[in-house]
């Protein structure tokens, strides 16, 4: 099997839909068709100013990124970016055997795996997954209800063994990936410093997660143990290592996001004490949180002042699935109140987070010359009506959160890459690199892929852009955990 769904040599591939602009439309079209009112094309216009990513604005992010991470790997605080160290320094070599679960708890979806590994010569003999969706309620429950429901669907999961062996009086290792920012202390306990992404479960933070979990396995009567904690990025990175060693820095971009990427230990000031037989760490960013120079408007900063986490994840807050959708709701809100959809203001319409990205993305998609699809969104999820001018003007709200988040993304993607290459001189751009990115929001919004390679090549150049490749890895995170596991 393989974790490629795909992958692009970024100097190579280039930006998908062109961004649609009202003015370049045939006047006759806007005239007859459209009434386009001076309130809403202002907004629009602003908006469309303060989104913008011109190379200089993404040059300045990109230096900003490296230097925080500078600054956050040298000492605890030192900036936004926690630059939390893995303890992942034994990545899978191929040579790991036995049976294996993994649990992987992300923003939306939870999902419980099983991976039998036959070692250098069979190689990944068998693996079973399955997703749960995490229930709202559980969200903002107790520690214990959501760490008691994770446990029983990982004891319903381990009942059906099938054909995977275990042999005779040994636990079950399971590697826990984790996706929210956790302070590790060892490679299986890691203490939760902050809920991101719309939980607000108490009796967590400040918690080992490791000994939740466990906890809940032991109330559940499940004869398992964490052998490894980590989050998705770094359990993304050690499973595509495991097939292609070129791989250096993984990215997430699904409901939230983060990256990390290999570092030599004598580069991270802040473990002078540990040792490690490789030399290397797989170090989180959790860049997520940073904040560097990023243009953001008014929709963005309200919609974080009314956000369960003001003042944090603003990074995360620009560019991922969850909010994207959301910033777009809150323009048509102020657009629609100087008459965007005529005088129609549904309560729909007020509903925080009721258009998602998904929605948004399937409105960009929509290619019929009459943007019918985009009609039903916006009346199904958001219940206005609207004209074919509201439906471009929409589009054009879209495209331009889209752009935003892509570029910014690649800036980010660039910071990483930067930082790297300063400190090792050509091992980076001089030869291949990869950069894995797993995430809903990557998979599946094809303008926002572009936009984030397009940054990239913009920044980097054609030359070294060549060098690198992106590479799509779908369901990393969860084998990535069990390898782990396997290895250490
Ligand atoms: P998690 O972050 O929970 O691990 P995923 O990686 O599966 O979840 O990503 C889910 C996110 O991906 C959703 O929150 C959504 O924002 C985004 N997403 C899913 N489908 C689409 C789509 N068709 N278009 C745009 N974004 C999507
Ligand atoms: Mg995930």
């Amino acid at each position: 099997m393989s974790l490629t769904a795909g992958s692009t040599a970024v100097g190579a591939s280039n930006v998908g839909r062109p961004f649609a602009k009202l003015v370049s439309r045939p006047r006759e079209i806007v005239a007859v068709r459209c009434s386009l009112n001076y309130g809403v094309a202002a907004i629009l216009t602003k908006l469309q100013k303060d989104c913008a990513t011109p190379l200089p604005v993404l040059r300045h992010v990109a230096d900003a990124m490296a230097a925080d991470m500078r600054a956050g790997i040298s000492v605890d605080g030192g900036s936004d970016l926690k630059m939390i160290p893995s303890y992942v320094d034994t990545l899978p070599t191929g040579n790991e055997r036995g049976l294996f679960y993994a649990l992987d708890l992300g923003g939306t979806n939870f999902r419980v795996l099983r991976v039998q590994l036959g070692g250098k010569a069979e190689g990944i003999i068998a693996t079973k997954f399955e997703q749960v969706a995490i229930p709202p309620e559980l969200m903002c429950g107790t520690s214990e209800e959501l760490f008691d429901f994770i446990a029983s669907a990982l004891a319903k999961f381990a009942e059906e063994g099938g054909k995977f062996h275990l042999p005779l009086g040994r636990a079950r290792e399971i590697g826990f990936a984790f996706s929210f920012p956790v302070r590790q202390t060892s490679i299986n306990s890691g203490v939760l410093i902050k809920w991101t992404k719309g939980f607000t479960v108490s009796g967590t933070v400040g918690e080992d997660v490791v000994a939740c979990l466990n906890a809940a396995m032991e109330r559940a009567g499940l004869d398992m143990r964490v052998s490894a904690l980590v989050n998705d990025a770094v359990a993304t990175l050690a499973a595509t290592r495991y097939w292609d060693e070129d791989v250096v820095v993984a990215v997430i971009l699904g409901t939230g996001t983060n990256a990390c990427y290999i570092e030599r230990m004598d580069a991270i000031p802040k473990l002078s004490e540990q040792t490690s037989i490789s030399g290397i760490m797989i170090v989180s960013t959790e860049w997520g949180a940073f904040t560097g120079c990023l243009p953001l408007t008014e929709f963005d900063r309200e919609m974080d002042a009314e956000s369960l986490n003001p003042r944090e994840q603003i990074f995360e807050k620009t560019i991922s699935g969850m909010y994207l959708g959301e910033i777009v709701r809150r323009v048509l809100v102020k657009m629609s109140e100087v008459g965007l959809f005529g005088g129609s203001l549904p309560e729909k319409l007020f509903t925080p987070f009721a258009l998602s990205t998904p929605d948004m993305c399937a409105m960009q998609r929509d290619t019929s010359r009459d943007l019918e699809g985009v009609g039903s969104i916006l009346y199904d999820v958001l219940g206005v009506n609207s004209d074919l001018c509201a439906r471009r003007v929409t589009v054009d709200v879209c495209e331009t959160i889209a752009k935003r988040g892509g570029q910014l993304a690649g800036a980010g993607i660039v910071g990483i890459l930067q930082k790297m290459e300063e400190d090792s001189r050509g091992l980076i751009f001089g030869k291949r690199t990869v950069v894995v990115v797993d995430g809903g929001l990557y998979e599946h919004y094809p303008q926002y892929r572009s936009y984030l390679q397009e940054a990239i090549v913009e920044l980097l150049g054609s030359e070294i852009s060549r060098n690198l490749v992106i590479h799509h890895s779908k369901d990393g995170s969860g084998i990535g955990a069990a390898l782990i596991a396997a290895a250490n």
